[in-house]
């Protein structure tokens, strides 16, 4: 298969060429035309797999065709994984003038606050940091958010179990309940089935 069988558009194809990204991976393949149709989508991919281009491609995509407000939010278990999900939002997403922000812990709040409430298309959080934000201040709003990501959702789980829990009620109340939720994990644990349960519709399912 190539990309444009898969339903991407050819600026998006052309963007993947520059990079290097010529023929999806087996992740791509199955997730990218789910994700396009408007479903739920959970995979089991480790890094490598090139999970992060199989949601960051659909959701540029839509946000091509809508971008008003917050419109996608990764949550990621690390301040690492958040600097490489926003670069290949920023480099994938070039010629739409993408504005993404990094929501982590150890940075400025008031700064952080700040890039919040300015309405960027991308944000991506880890949990504790995001949910900071969510408890101490309202100038900002995710009522627009199309697209919850879940990624590395076996590791964020591990996180200090119990303040995550509580982390990602408080972040799931403050998002819409009509959106595409997709998660990625390296492994499928029990916790991930309930999480499955209290975020997610239905999910399209894949494992290599
Ligand atoms: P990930 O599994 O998301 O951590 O991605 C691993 C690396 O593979 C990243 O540097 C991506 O830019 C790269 N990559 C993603 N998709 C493809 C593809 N279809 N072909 C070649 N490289 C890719």
């Amino acid at each position: 298969a190539d990309f444009s069988s898969l339903g991407l558009s050819d600026w998006l194809i052309q963007q993947c060429k520059q990079v290097g990204i010529n023929k999806p991976t087996e992740v791509q393949e199955n997730c990218v035309p789910a994700i396009l149709q408007g479903r739920d989508c959970m995979g089991c991919a480790k890094t490598g797999s090139g999970k992060t281009a199989a949601f960051v491609l659909p959701v540029l995509q839509k946000l091509s065709e809508d971008p008003y407000g917050i419109f996608c939010l990764v949550l990621t278990p690390t301040r690492e994984l958040a600097y490489q999900i926003s670069e290949q939002f920023r480099v994938l997403g070039k010629p739409l003038g993408l504005r993404e922000c990094i929501i982590v812990g150890g940075m400025d709040m008031v700064a952080q606050a700040l890039e919040l409430s300015n309405q960027p298309h991308v944000v991506v959080a880890t949990p504790g940091r995001l949910a900071d934000h969510i408890r101490s201040s309202n100038t900002f709003s995710m009522r627009r958010i199309q697209f919850l990501i879940l990624d590395e959702a076996d590791r964020l789980l591990e996180q200090g179990c119990t303040d995550f829990t509580k982390d990602l009620e408080v972040i799931l109340g403050f998002l819409p309940a009509k959106r595409q939720t997709l998660l990625f994990s390296a492994t499928l644990t029990d916790t991930l089935q309930e999480l499955k349960t209290i975020a997610m519709n239905q999910p399209f399912f894949w494992e290599s």
